[in-house]
């Protein structure tokens, strides 16, 4: 998708919040730093649109970025992050899940993890919480311009098998540095959001 438009619609805490009109969702998933922002701005073709309140110790709320009229990128706050207090991790936690247990046009979670690394034992939960709820999940493995190409294949696979990741869910390697991938998510995004 070519991407002209994007509007910020809200900053959501509550489901009330959320917007209406039906357009199909994806929300975006990510432990802090891993590159989630870099892969909106990315996808959307803004420098730095997706930034503002992602970052830890901010208001801790749901981003619904319009994009072409079309669909929503609704990024999450990052997990993960060291310094956040139980009660904020708590918060967290019951956001995401009154969010994606709730809202029937969500069509996948996209994971962001690092291609480079075997999944955080964060990564893992997160994954097995959106099995536990039946979300379907598009993994993007960011980063891939920081290991040689014939790597890539191994990682891949170390990936897929440390999430334990279903067949149904794809899984995608991703720069936001040199754009690769950006097709190939964008055709994914754009399949799923027929079905
Ligand atoms: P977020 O906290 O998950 O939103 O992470 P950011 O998008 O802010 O990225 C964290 C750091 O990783 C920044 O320094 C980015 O420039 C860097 N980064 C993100 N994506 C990529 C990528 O695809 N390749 C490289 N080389 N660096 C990246």
């Amino acid at each position: 998708m070519k991407v002209h438009n994007v509007e910020l619609v809200i900053s959501a805490v509550r489901p009330e919040q959320y917007p209406e009109g039906g357009l199909p969702e994806f929300a975006l998933a990510g432990r802090s730093n891993v590159g989630k922002s870099s892969f909106i701005n990315k996808m959307i073709g803004r420098k730095s649109m997706a930034r503002i309140s992602s970052k830890p110790g901010k208001t801790q709320t749901l981003n619904f970025y319009k994009i072409e009229e079309q669909l929503f990128f609704v990024d999450v706050p990052g997990y993960g992050y060291a310094k956040v207090s139980k009660k904020e991790r708590e918060a967290w936690g019951r956001m995401i899940e009154e969010y994606i247990t709730s809202r029937d046009v969500l069509k996948a979670v996209v994971q962001i993890v690092d291609l480079r690394h075997p999944p955080s034992d964060d990564d893992c939960m997160m994954y097995d919480f959106l099995k536990h709820y039946n979300i379907p999940c598009v993994v993007i493995a960011t980063k891939a311009d920081k290991i040689p190409k014939g790597k890539w294949e191994k990682h891949r696979k170390m990936i897929r098998e440390e999430l334990d990741m279903e067949a149904h869910d794809t899984l995608i390697l991703f720069s936001a540095e040199t754009g690769k991938g950006f097709d190939e998510a964008w055709a994914e995004l754009e399949r799923r959001m027929q079905l």
